[in-house]
């Protein structure tokens, strides 16, 4: 999210309504206000960058004047895209003369250009990004800050806050006075985002969220209270009338701020539990009445594409919304249980993950053989570990960082999970030629210098990234394996010979995701003479270490995010002689200690040896107990 913040402060276009020749005078200081860098790519007109005297945009409360420049220029663009004829912007031009309204709104109320494909030009001519009521879900917190009287007069919905930006559903995204009206009632300090939305879908969109109730509870004593049409024709609109679509919108919305990766609807016996996964543990949420499970399950099944009718067959599907201001894809799978059938929706946040590397938790040891893995200039890298265990994310991190203009890199994943700036993304497809194993023969065709398979997971696809590491390019790719040394009986098995493993495979990662300790409430206890003997300390002096207590900061869980716990098997000319002679795993490991391999058990311990992590938290995901 901060790298989108930043993205956004950082751009200098100017907008094209704020071009100096736009008739109407333009302060230069309006430059600010348009220099988000979201403007997309199809945007024809867009001026040269303009050095001067553009202010940062931490400030734009002085954006464009409100009916001058901006809204002359839209005509000219209208015509341009052929969305109106030169005649009819001749008429509107003589209207405005007599009135004093927006040129983009006269043009609506002649009947020449709709609504929404004002506000699409608008949106993409001024670079900021469309306010769509139909596929996001708003923030109900923020809803309540703003009174509605003031969000009709202003024109305006707070849509998301995110940190120190809100972004703001506007009518018209040039009216300063409404920006400043409405920043009284929101949170103090922050910069507005405008979004760009047409006149009547604002309108409707205020109505929805302040006629109706939005938070989880509200939502479910309404429904116990009265009679309510569960329809699929009620269920299947978009609007906000009926409440098991506004439940079910709100659960997705509190599942997403919660940071959750999955949400699990749970039929049992009476009730309908409802669950998510945070940080890899699955919480209880609530539990809800077995009455309101038809609807619930109909609702997200007519939104994710699936077949309501079949209620005796596995199934998924999936959909997209825009949460805040997230974009956010969801699975959802079904599966008939006894108890009726059982939902998982899996939470995939596009702009969530993306770290940095020095955020993935490597000790300084593991940090300095990662780099230099990296200055190989051919070879592969594998990352390994159970799913859920942050490897994309860790290969992510790295073709950021070894990111440049000089370097082609080219990814073929399933699906591409994140978009990342200058890396060519492919998407595996079924029943294409675009498989893993065929992908990759396309790519080397495509001149690059650095590969990311999404994943090697058979035979073809290992030979291939064998084939594409012997060609001389840099090979990234995820693998099962318990550990890092485990990865090479499993290619093995993939049907690479030891004698081609050995030089091709140049490093492996293994890691596991492990709890952190909520740095709110944890507190500091001595070790026990057991967790001594895991340490390998002396138990006369046992250490300090983290116990997690539970507050409200961590939803008295007592953790608060997660930390990767890692080790890294660098390969070298003494290690591949091994690997050919077929050494054992122990032994290879014995020998790679003295090349600063430290075991994942080991980096583990350090890591609850310096307070981030308990033991507790550490043994559910790394076996330790070989130490004892
Ligand atoms: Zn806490």
């Amino acid at each position: 999210m901060e790298l989108e913040f930043s993205d956004r402060v950082g751009g200098k276009e100017a907008p094209a309504e704020a071009k100096p020749e736009a008739a109407g005078p333009v302060p230069a200081v309006s430059l600010a206000f348009g220099s988000s860098v979201q403007a997309p790519a199809a945007a024809p007109a867009a001026p040269p960058p303009v050095p001067t005297s553009a202010p940062t945009a931490a400030t734009p409360s002085v954006p464009a004047p409100s009916n001058g420049a901006s809204m002359a220029r839209i005509g000219d663009k209208l015509v341009e895209l052929g969305l109106i004829s030169k005649d009819q912007l001749q008429v509107a031009l003589y209207e405005k003369k007599r009135s004093n309204k927006l040129m983009g709104n006269l043009l609506v109320e002649l009947g020449f250009i709709t609504e929404s494909a004002l506000s699409a030009v608008l949106a993409e001519s001024s670079g900021f990004e469309r306010f769509d009521p139909k596929s996001t879900v708003v923030d109900p917190a923020l809803i309540k800050q703003l009174p509605k009287e003031m969000a009709q007069r202003c024109r305006v919905l707070p849509v998301s806050l995110d940190g120190e930006s809100l972004r703001l559903a506007m009518a018209d995204i040039y009216d300063v006075l409404a920006i400043d009206q409405a920043r009284r009632y929101l949170p103090q300090g922050v910069e507005i985002i405008p979004l760009v939305c047409s006149e009547s879908e604002l309108a409707s969109a205020i109505d929805q969220y302040y006629g109706y109730e939005f938070s989880i509870d509200g939502i479910l004593r309404e429904l116990e209270t009265g009679n309510h049409d569960l329809s699929s024709a009620a269920l299947s609109g978009d609007g906000y009338v009926h409440p098991l679509v506004r439940l079910v919108n709100a659960v997705l919305f509190d599942a997403v701020k919660a940071g959750a990766s999955d949400i699990h609807f749970e039929p049992e016996g009476s009730f309908l539990r409802l669950r998510y996964r945070i940080d890899g543990v699955l919480t209880q949420i609530r539990t809800v009445h077995k009455d309101h499970w038809a609807a619930i399950s109909h609702r997200l099944k007519i939104i994710a594409g699936m077949n309501i009718a079949d209620k005796l067959n596995p199934q998924d599907g999936r959909f997209s919304l825009t949460v805040g201001q997230r974009h956010v894809d969801f699975r959802v799978s079904a599966l008939p249980t006894v108890h009726g059938e059982n939902l998982v929706v899996r939470i995939l946040d596009r702009s969530g993950s993306l770290l940095a590397v020095d955020q993935l938790g490597f000790s300084a040891g593991n940090r300095a053989l990662l780099e230099r893995l990296l200055k190989r200039p051919e070879g592969i890298i594998l990352a390994t570990g159970p799913t859920g265990s942050g490897k994309t994310t860790t290969l992510y991190a790295v073709l950021t960082y070894i990111n440049s203009l000089e370097r082609n890199i080219m990814t073929l994943e399933d699906p591409v999970e994140y978009a990342l700036p200058l890396i060519r993304q492919a998407q595996v497809r079924e029943g294409t030629s675009l498989t893993f194993a065929e992908g990759v023969r396309a790519l080397l065709r495509q001149d690059p210098d650095v590969i990311f398979i999404g994943e090697v997971r058979d035979q073809a696809t290992a030979s291939m990234a064998l084939r594409a590491a012997m060609t001389g390019h840099q090979v990234y790719s995820t693998l099962h394996a318990n550990d890092a040394a485990g990865a090479l009986p499993r290619l093995h098995d993939l049907g690479l010979h030891h004698g081609l493993l050995a030089g091709n495979v140049i490093g492996i990662i293994a890691q596991r995701l492990v709890r952190r300790l909520c740095t709110a409430c944890s507190t500091q206890r001595s070790a026990t003479a057991e967790e001594c003997r895991i340490f390998g300390v002396d138990p006369g002096r046992p250490p300090q270490i983290g116990q997690a207590v539970g507050c409200p900061a961590c939803r008295h869980t007592g953790y608060k995010g997660r930390i990767a716990v890692q080790e890294i098997l660098p390969m070298n000319p003494e290690l591949d002689e091994m690997v050919i002679k077929g050494a054992s795993l122990t032994h290879l490991r014995k020998a790679a200690r003295d090349y600063g391999f430290i075991p994942m058990a080991e980096d583990g311990i350090a890591k609850v040896l310096s307070g981030v992590i308990s033991l507790e938290s550490l043994m559910r995901s790394v076996d330790v107990t070989e130490r004892l």
